[in-house]
């Protein structure tokens, strides 16, 4: 005979304890909230409402990613819009007052645009700067050559690609010539569904053992970014390059081109796949250029659609920062300070030089840019506990630079601070994460050159699976919650 087993029965004991567990945990969890920081999902944090107004935005930004797909088309378009909300170009205005809506076309490839605010100018402005460039494949200034019965542009590419990702891809051709006779050619080829495309070739496996063993950085080299242009040679000649003779011959009938005009111009090589969800959910949004122009877009929307400003509202679209933010359309360039300057001066009667050194210092500013989102693939490279997650919102970060931070302007606390708090009172998501562990890389941005101003600027932006590639990856919820901060920014960052 079995012992039975006494049957278990609650005493008021056991449900005082039991009551005292759950009060305990209760407890335990308030806590825990008042004391940890968590950084939510996204998708979790507001009435799902909001879901349906981040795909919409998505839809937006993704129409405009197509038809901008290089800086100079990014600000063509750009200043299309602008115009049609009613901004005008800034030399054209004498005075400045609350209410007027400007812009500058920094040569054609940066954009600088402004709000005017009713706070007298000297107690600063609000700026967003993001760039418009990104990484991309450049013809060389001699670019025509045939080998093997085929026609080739040589190229150089821009900015920091993993360059065997940009073969056996389609790829389109973009930019501007200026021919002999003074005349502008725009060009635009490779988008459409029914415009024939570019690509670079890659060694079929068959024979690739040894190119197989090679380091990546040198599986495709520099010097065979070579992209594929024609095969048709010209017909009425025996001689030798004939093959270059024929695209010669189509560029001219097509075109009105010559070799020579190709010497000056500046035609740029991109991916010609266009904006497409990705995620069975439809959650991502998969492209070339997330980087910047998740953050450039945005920006731009940001300013296009306050009215009545307190503090002038600024955005800078910046070129060139994948290489250093040289040149006159970089960040680097006086030109954007001068727009400043040129806003302040036409506010005032008697314009000072001390005033205006006292704006900048009281100016904030978001530097607009994208960073690397935790890819559990490659979790190798990153602290888990300090890098940007997809879906978790606008990512801030302090601080980056390589090997010790060098070249990282590092936002001060009392500005970082501010702007936390104006992102919890919106209830808006935002989290931080540093561009991977400690000396495994780093990154630079737009930051240093504007806090050079005096300017208290951090930056921010959205985070990116596979940024650098032809097809980079962002969540849709992080895209619309850097709009909404960058909107807010302007609405409400007062000194
Ligand atoms: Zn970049």
């Amino acid at each position: 005979m079995a012992i039975p087993t006494p049957r278990k029965t609650s005493t008021s004991r056991d449900l005082k304890s039991k009551k005292e567990t759950t009060a305990q945990s209760a407890a335990t969890k308030e806590l825990k909230k008042q004391l940890l920081k968590e950084y939510k999902n996204a998708w979790d944090l507001n009435p799902a409402d909001e879901h349906d107004f981040a795909f919409a935005f998505a839809e937006e930004y993704m129409a405009f990613l197509d038809q901008a797909r290089t800086e100079r088309e990014f600000v063509t378009l750009s200043v299309e819009t602008l115009e049609n909300m009613g901004f005008e170009p800034l030399q054209s205005k004498a005075k400045l007052v609350p209410g007027d809506k400007v812009y500058k076309n920094i040569r054609n490839k940066g954009l600088a645009i402004a709000v005017i605010g009713r706070q007298p100018a000297v107690t600063g402005f609000n700026l967003i700067g993001a760039h418009i460039d990104a990484p991309r494949i450049d013809l060389k200034a001699n670019p025509v050559y045939e080998d093997g019965d085929l026609v080739y542009f040589k190229t150089h590419y821009y900015g920091g690609i993993k360059k065997y990702q940009w073969t056996a891809i389609p790829l389109s051709l973009h930019g501007v010539v200026h021919r002999a006779d003074g005349s502008l050619l725009t060009i635009s080829i490779g988008d459409r569904a029914d415009e024939p495309v570019l690509t670079i070739t890659d060694l079929l496996p068959h024979l690739g053992s040894e190119q197989m063993s090679k380091k990546a950085t040198e599986v495709i080299r520099g010097e065979d970014l070579n992209v594929l242009i024609s095969g048709i040679p010209f017909s009425d000649t025996e001689t030798g390059g004939r093959f270059k003779l024929g695209l010669l011959n189509l560029l001219k009938e097509k075109y009105d081109l010559t070799e020579a005009d190709l010497v000056t111009a500046e035609l740029e090589i991109v991916p010609a796949f266009p904006a497409r969800d990705v995620g069975l959910d439809r959650s991502m949004i998969g492209a070339y250029a997330h980087d910047d122009r998740s953050c450039s877009f945005p920006a731009l929307v940001a300013l296009t659609s306050v009215d009545r400003l307190e503090q002038t509202g600024v955005t800078f679209l910046f070129d060139k920062e994948e290489i250093g933010s040289e040149g006159n359309t970089g960040a680097k360039s006086k030109v954007y300070e001068h727009f400043i300057y040129e806003l302040y001066a036409k506010q005032e009667d008697q314009p000072n030089q001390l005033d205006f050194y006292r704006l900048l210092e009281n100016s904030r500013m978001l530097s607009g840019d994208v960073t690397n989102a935790f890819d559990p693939t490659f979790a190798s490279v990153s602290d888990p506990r300090n890098n940007a997650y997809m879906g978790r919102g606008i990512n801030y970060m302090k601080f980056g630079g390589s090997r010790g931070k060098a070249g990282t302007s590092d936002a001060n606390s009392e500005f970082y601070a501010s702007i936390i708090n104006l992102m919890e009172e919106n209830k808006i998501a935002w989290q931080t994460g540093e561009l991977g562990k400690v000396d495994a890389g780093g990154g630079g941005t737009i930051a240093g050159y504007m806090a050079n101003l005096g300017i208290e600027v951090i930056d921010c932006g959205v985070p990116v699976l596979s940024m650098h590639s032809p097809f980079e990856i962002i969540s849709k919820i992080d895209l619309y919650h850097t709009f909404l901060a960058y909107k807010v920014f302007f609405q409400k960052m007062a000194r």
